[in-house]
């Protein structure tokens, strides 16, 4: 049986040191660790994903600052308030939660945050430091997924690491963190010809797509160290047999449940060790996302 890796308890554990530490901060320094974030229109999965940080912050002492703006507002409007948490000394980290409406440019957005208050590190200084490897904020799920590794004493280096799905927010920075612990990296996505071909090579296997159940038993093999990172929520109209194979009760429960893009049931038994879905990568983003900010504000009182 596979060792099952709690993503909850590491982020509990991670919350914790962070606590510890910013009661430190503001007993040297007099700094608490403050986090901005705006939340354009009624997305409302952004709202959950929004209050969640927000809570997160409460958790462990952080200022959180919110501005939320209508789903009509432009441009210049979302840069005005990002030029204002870039001027503000309390807010040491700021994210804009996407998607963004239609009519204001992602880049240019993304862009206009200070490189040294992106603890999303989706701005391109950020990027090229991860490239680079040099120190910077490195986005927060796949740093959470390394954390994870490392905190469960998984070897990096030298295996042979897969990477299914290439995303800007999971996967490329995730492969590139991989290849930074010099793990032999392979990234497959949506055009991957034989995709069976490269996870079966995978020692360990890191799968964001958001398809349900794209990995299969047959595709992995013995030993195999699996992090799933789908999130897939599985509703009345989706709900076959297949895909309920181990969540139904659950599902029976709540009317709705989530799963991961492999097949954990089955190949459960196969790996050394495995992320469930939910209780896996999920409660990790946050973590990290606070771990950054931090590491924001003890840069700006000269501790770091
Ligand atoms: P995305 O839609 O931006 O990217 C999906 C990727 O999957 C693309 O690179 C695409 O090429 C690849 N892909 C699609 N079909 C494929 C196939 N058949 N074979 C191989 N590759 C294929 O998604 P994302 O933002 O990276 O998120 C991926 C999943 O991870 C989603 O389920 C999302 O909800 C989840 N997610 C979870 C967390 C978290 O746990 N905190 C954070 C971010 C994303």
């Amino acid at each position: 049986m596979a060792k099952l890796i709690n993503g909850t308890k590491i982020s509990n554990d991670i919350k914790n040191e962070i606590k510890e530490e910013v009661k430190e901060l503001e007993r040297i320094k007099g700094i608490k660790p403050g986090l901005g974030v705006i939340l354009v229109g009624e997305n409302p999965a952004s709202k959950v994903y929004v209050s969640s940080k927000q809570k997160g912050c409460e958790e462990v002492g952080f200022l959180s600052d919110a501005i939320k703006m209508p789903e009509t507002a432009t441009e210049a409007e979302v840069l005005k308030q990002i030029e204002i948490y870039n001027n503000r000394k309390d807010i040491h980290g700021i994210l804009v939660q996407l998607p963004l409406p239609s009519q204001i440019d992602k880049i240019k957005v993304l862009e206009a945050i200070s490189p040294l208050k992106d603890v999303d590190g989706f701005h391109p200084v950020n990027i090229g430091k991860l490239v680079a490897q040099e120190d910077g904020f490195v986005p927060a799920t796949p740093a959470g997924i390394i954390e994870m590794l490392k905190r469960e004493g998984i070897t990096i280096k030298g295996r042979n690491a897969t990477m299914v799905g290439h995303s800007e927010i999971v996967g490329k920075p995730c492969a590139l963190l991989l290849l930074n612990e010099w793990a032999t990296v392979t990234v497959c996505h949506i055009e991957t010809r034989d995709l069976k071909m490269h996870t079966l090579n995978a020692e360990i296997l890191v799968v964001a797509v958001g398809k349900p159940y794209l990995i299969k038993e047959d595709m992995v093999k013995d030993g195999v160290v699996i992090i799933d990172v789908g999130i897939n929520r599985i509703t009345t109209d989706k709900a076959s047999p297949e895909l309920l194979s181990w969540r139904k009760s659950d599902f029976d429960v709540k009317g709705a449940t989530l799963i991961g893009d492999v097949d954990f049931q089955k190949i459960e038994p196969k790996a050394s060790a495995i992320t469930p879905v939910p209780g896996g990568v999920g409660p990790m983003t946050i973590a990290m996302l606070l771990k950054n900010t931090l590491k924001s504000a003890k840069i700006f009182a000269q501790l770091k």
